[in-house]
């Protein structure tokens, strides 16, 4: 009787049929086959957090059931973490092979095969070595799932009530959302403050010209720097008096041009200082996610499916992991490889050892590594990206097993006045790892030159610049943070950092996260009254807790109840005592916007559509302005102005003669009925007659004679036949023209 064998991604499903023989089937869970509702919590907090699970994926299941029909014995070979454990655990409940208490019933036989690389020899291997389902690694999972679910929904009706409708907490993301606010505090407090440096670009053969004394102001960058065609060296003053330069101001600077006027510039010393860099270790889910972003521009999302495809495809080895390790036979065949193809001196006499945190045994992975660190990559069917993170892989795996590589920095020193001007140039003597792995190294030379040598001024140049507030953070630089916090796991960073993207608490700007009002708010809601949950050690502590569960040294029902006590006790305070001004005023509104009913200074507030002045007076005034100063009246006025009317129909009339209102949404302006929202009638706004056909032209005919209507569509206006979709007639419209001629003619809707 055939066995069933279950992978989490049908992809895996191909690979492994070409090792495994004909005594097994596979089929793919294509991830979890159940979830937590999507109606309801889920989860009996009563009843020690029992959660409900209902089935998602119904067809992967009836797929999965009539696989197993007619067989007793059932592989669960999914991937090796705790995500996969549980997968695993609720296929193996679903098919019946489990009591839900976790033992096999009779006449079944489970078990449970682990290898973190898709080779003929690591999966030959693992069935070979079976073992149990692993409970503390379910547990640690389901634990997360549960404690993630209850912040999110215990929290977030408390920002619908306190802010505004819709919002919502979780728990990792907040405190990543957290991260990018308070750098945005920092950024908006920092001083930026002047300094200046000052350089001199010297030859060692004599210049027919007088050197030139000049400014160079932070704004205009004229002059290039160095100018390698003169073979110029060029000096910077480190020192003034044995202490650190400490130029603030032009007039400063000018002093010391002046000063060095007429100097002679004579080497006073050469030194030489050799240094050793050692390569850096194999990849681990984080460094990839990172490095990747720098070398290549890949989001951390993209990284990730692009590893998984080369994992799936058997190429490297399990890319969910927070080790360095190498296996003994990888250390063994990266040493082969290198002594082959580099020689001798690039293998150290042992074996480069990384130190690694690795928190739970059973998951004790490796690195991010090729599976056969021989084959090179023209061998393998790649598509270009899948090559280029390959051969980054492939290059990190090698040089972190080969030579150090050996630097020399050359400093020339020069001392006029109590004032040392350093230049300096940096060599390679030997490569090492740099072979293979090219860092930032970037090497110069000066020409041959002596002590007491005397050179010559080309240029000296006064150089303004000014501090900069510390960079925003992007993709890489906030899972560096978050992991040097201990927050987030391997399997989570790309989801932390959609969430708070999909939420819309943070924007990128470029490369860089901007955090939103509504993130600068909610945070500050949490900040203020649940700082545990948005605290980064308790965060930290309680990622460490999850591990000890996995570790089967904490019960995870005591994790849940130690967290949930406490945080649901607060919750029902709290309810009580935010008060909703305090997190829905943003600022003070400057001085010169008054409350048009109260005359009152206003506030900033913000508003389901964005940010609006409200009288600080509110409740008592229910004055407001819209942000750009104008009031409802103001707005209806503007209805009915010569300017608007020349371009728009006037306001469309209610049965009893009654005006529709001018109003304002997030997305454009439209008529709506006086006694909205209580009735909830809109208009679209409609362009005159000659404004239209300004715009449109001439409104075309159909094939039989009818005149066609303008209709809207997901990519744009077009022509539609009056009868229009019984008469399929269309006619394609030039958005762009037509967005130039509206914005001409004032057009704004
Ligand atoms: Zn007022």
């Amino acid at each position: 009787m055939k066995k069933l064998v279950v992978v989490e991604s049908p992809s895996k499903v191909k690979t492994l049929g070409k090792y495994l023989g004909d005594d097994f089937e596979i089929v793919a869970s294509n991830g979890h086959i159940v979830d937590l509702p999507k109606s309801e919590i889920g989860v009996d907090v009563e009843s020690n957090f029992k959660p409900k699970y209902l089935v998602s994926k119904r067809s992967i299941l009836q797929k999965l059931k009539k696989a197993f029909e007619g067989k007793t014995s059932l592989i669960l070979a999914v991937d090796p973490d705790r995500e996969g454990e549980a997968i695993g655990w609720h296929v193996a409940r679903k098919l019946g092979v489990l009591t839900p208490a976790g033992s096999v019933k009779k006449g079944f036989e489970l078990c449970r095969i682990v290898f973190t690389e898709i080779t003929k020899t690591a999966v030959l291997q693992a069935i070979k070595k079976p073992r149990d389902l692993d409970m503390n690694l379910f547990d640690a999972q389901q634990a997360r799932r549960i404690l993630d679910r209850l912040v999110g929904y215990k929290l977030s009706p408390l920002l619908w009530k306190k802010i505004r409708y819709g919002l919502s907490a979780g728990r990792v993301q907040s405190v990543a959302l957290r991260l990018v606010v308070e750098k945005e505090e920092e950024r908006s407090k920092f001083k930026s403050e002047e300094f200046w440096k000052i350089y001199s670009y010297l030859s060692d053969s004599k210049i027919a010209k007088k050197p030139e004394y000049s400014i160079d102001l932070a704004e205009e960058k004229t002059k290039a720097l160095v100018d390698e065609d003169e073979n110029l060296i060029c000096f910077e003053l480190k020192k003034v008096k044995n202490k650190k330069p400490n130029i603030t101001s032009q007039a400063i600077a000018q002093k010391i041009l002046e000063s060095l006027k007429g100097k002679k510039w004579q080497i006073c010393e050469i030194e030489s200082r050799g240094s050793k860099r050692h390569a850096q270790p194999p990849l681990k889910t984080s460094t990839l996610q990172q490095t990747a972003s720098h070398r290549f521009g890949f989001s951390s999302k993209k990284t990730m499916m692009i590893a998984q495809k080369l994992y799936e495809k058997g190429h490297i080895t399990y890319m969910r992991t927070d080790s360095t390790l190498l296996s003994v036979d990888a250390i063994s065949s990266a040493r082969e490889y290198i002594k082959k193809h580099y020689g001798e001196k690039y293998l150290p006499s042992s074996a480069n050892v990384y130190k690694t945190k690795a928190k739970v045994a059973q998951e004790a992975h490796e690195a991010i590594r090729p599976t056969n660190i021989s084959l090179g990559v023209d061998g393998l069917d790649l598509i270009e990206e899948e090559k280029k993170l390959y051969m980054h892989i492939w290059q990190r795996t090698i040089a972190s097993q080969m030579s150090d590589a050996h630097l020399n920095d050359q400093i020339l020193k020069i001392e006029i006045d109590e004032m040392l001007f350093e230049a300096s140039a940096r060599q390679i003597i030997f490569d090492g790892y740099l072979k293979v792995y090219r860092d930032k190294v970037k090497e110069t030379f000066f020409p041959k030159l002596q002590e007491k040598q005397e050179l010559f001024a080309d240029k000296v140049i006064g150089k303004q610049g000014f501090t900069k507030p510390p960079a925003r953070y992007n993709e890489a630089s906030l899972i560096k943070v978050l992991e040097e916090y201990g927050i987030g796991r391997p399997s989570t960073y790309v989801a932390i950092i959609s969430t708070i993207q999909a939420r819309k608490y943070v924007v990128k700007e470029g490369k860089f996260f901007v955090p939103t009002d509504i993130g600068i708010i909610v945070t500050k809601l949490l900040r203020d009254h649940f700082p545990n949950v948005v605290d980064y050690d308790f965060t930290a502590e309680i990622e460490n807790q999850l591990d000890e569960v996995a570790n089967g040294k904490v019960n995870w029902v005591k994790l849940l109840k130690k967290f949930y006590t406490p945080f649901e006790k607060d919750l029902l305070a709290k309810e009580k005592n935010i008060q909703r001004e305090d997190y829905t005023v943003l600022e003070k509104a400057s001085a010169d916007i008054v409350c048009p009913e109260c005359s009152s200074a206003m506030n900033v507030k913000i508003g389901k559509y964005g940010r609006f002045y409200s009288c600080t007076k509110w409740p008592e005034c229910k004055g407001m302005l819209d942000i750009d100063g104008k009031t409802n009246e103001d707005i209806q006025n503007e209805a009915k102005s010569k300017e608007f009317l020349q371009i728009y129909k006037a306001a469309p009339k209610t049965e009893d003669e009654r005006d529709y209102l001018l109003k304002r949404s997030g997305y454009g302006r439209f008529w709506a009925h006086p006694d909205y929202p209580k009735v909830k009638d809109a208009i679209s706004l409609e362009l005159t007659n000659e404004i239209f056909s300004k715009i449109y032209g001439e409104v075309p005919d159909a094939k039989d004679g009818k005149k066609m209507v303008l209709k809207k569509g997901r990519f744009g206006e077009y022509w539609a036949h009056p009868d229009y979709p019984k008469v399929k007639e269309v006619l394609k419209i030039d958005t762009k023209e037509i967005l130039k001629r509206k914005e001409d003619l004032g057009v704004v809707l």
